[in-house]
């Protein structure tokens, strides 16, 4: 079989040499096992990602082992109960022509007449769910709202924008070149794209939503991140999918980026301001009162004596030198 290796870890973009490409005999097939010949493997920006070692969210390809990558293929021997040659398996491989594996990461893919196979993996295997749930179950698309997303001609972009169409949002692309904008406003009907690599990405958002954009799925981060960021309205959704600007500075000892960190651990970030829940204020106030009576809830006071010293009791808050909840005493009580 011809395969991929690692045979080192990048630094910077991806280098003659970090991948070598090899003919090897094809692993012998243990009990449990089936060998596919691969069909289609799937290049995505990850890649980048499981070739270095740092934080990530899934363990990082071993330097010298068969390189990691999304396939699909066929069965084309099997000692594993219930596959059998011919079927089709799609799942986590290995950049190689034929592969062993015993199923761990794979599924049966259905052969569903009238769509092409590279349209049913490239679609249905990982971008499309990446899109779906991650607009549906995070943007929280609304119809009407504004929806801007960037590498939007890509596997995942083109079908967020699409979505955002059925569920009726405005939505505005960001892609580099023409060719690319103009497919996915004249062919996947995009309100708008905005070509960054010719166009003032800020002042086009100006432009096309001057209302304000309501959900950023975001893919690429760097400014183009920011400029969006600049013109999300307020209780906004970011969908944080992606950072593909950052990905071939992923090595060496830098310490990931705080969005990164974000992105791999999944966090749920949500600004929010005590306003927002004022029409709530009773229910806390209950709650709090309760657990006050019963004694479950200490609350400490510093109390400074005389308005007169307010303004050098203030600043005290910045050094911490007040403990506790800091007041002043205007007047006894
Ligand atoms: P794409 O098909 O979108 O290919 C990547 C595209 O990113 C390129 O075509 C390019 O489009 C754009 N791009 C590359 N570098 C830059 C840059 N420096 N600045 C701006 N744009 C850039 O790939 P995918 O659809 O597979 O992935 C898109 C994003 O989604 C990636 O960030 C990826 O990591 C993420 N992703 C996340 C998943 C998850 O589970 N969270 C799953 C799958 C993907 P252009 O020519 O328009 O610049």
């Amino acid at each position: 079989r011809n395969v991929w290796r690692l045979a080192k870890r990048p630094v910077g973009d991806i280098a003659d040499g970090d991948l070598v490409y090899a003919a090897e005999a094809v692993p012998a097939l243990e009990e449990g096992q089936f060998a596919l010949r691969v069909i289609y493997l799937s290049l995505d920006p990850t890649n980048r990602i499981w070739m270095s070692d740092q934080e990530q969210y899934m363990p990082p390809v071993v330097v010298g082992a068969a390189m990691r990558g999304g396939v699909c293929g066929r069965v084309i021997e099997s000692r594993r109960d219930g596959v059998a040659v011919g079927d089709l398996y799609a799942g986590l491989g290995e950049w190689a022509d034929v592969m062993v594996t015993d199923g761990t990461g794979m599924g049966q893919l259905p052969e569903i007449p009238g769509v092409p196979l590279a349209a049913a993996f490239g679609t249905l295997g990982l971008v499309g769910p990446t899109a779906y749930f991650g607009l549906l179950d995070i943007g929280q698309p609304k119809a009407g709202e504004t929806l801007v997303v960037g590498a939007a001609a890509g596997g995942v972009g083109q079908i967020v924008g699409q979505i955002g169409k059925i569920m009726g949002c405005k939505v505005i692309g960001i892609a580099g070149g023409k060719a690319k904008c103009d497919y996915v406003v004249n062919e996947l009907g995009f309100d708008a794209c905005i070509d960054y690599k010719s166009q003032d990405v800020g002042a086009e958002l100006d432009r096309l939503a001057p209302e304000g954009v309501d959900i950023n799925f975001e893919q690429v981060g760097g400014d183009i991140m920011v400029q969006v960021l600049k013109r999300m309205k307020l209780f906004g959704r970011m969908p944080l999918c992606g950072l593909i600007s950052q990905y071939n500075d992923v090595d060496g000892a830098d310490e990931p980026g705080f969005w990164t960190m974000m992105l791999m651990r999944r966090l749920s970030v949500r600004g929010f301001i005590v306003t927002d829940f004022a029409a709530r204020f009773g229910e806390s106030g209950q709650a709090l009162l309760g657990w006050m009576l019963e004694g479950k809830l200490k609350t400490r006071q510093d109390i400074r004596p005389g308005l007169a010293n307010a303004a050098s009791a203030v600043k005290e808050l910045y050094s911490g030198g007040n403990f506790g909840k800091l007041l002043v005493e205007v007047t006894p009580p």
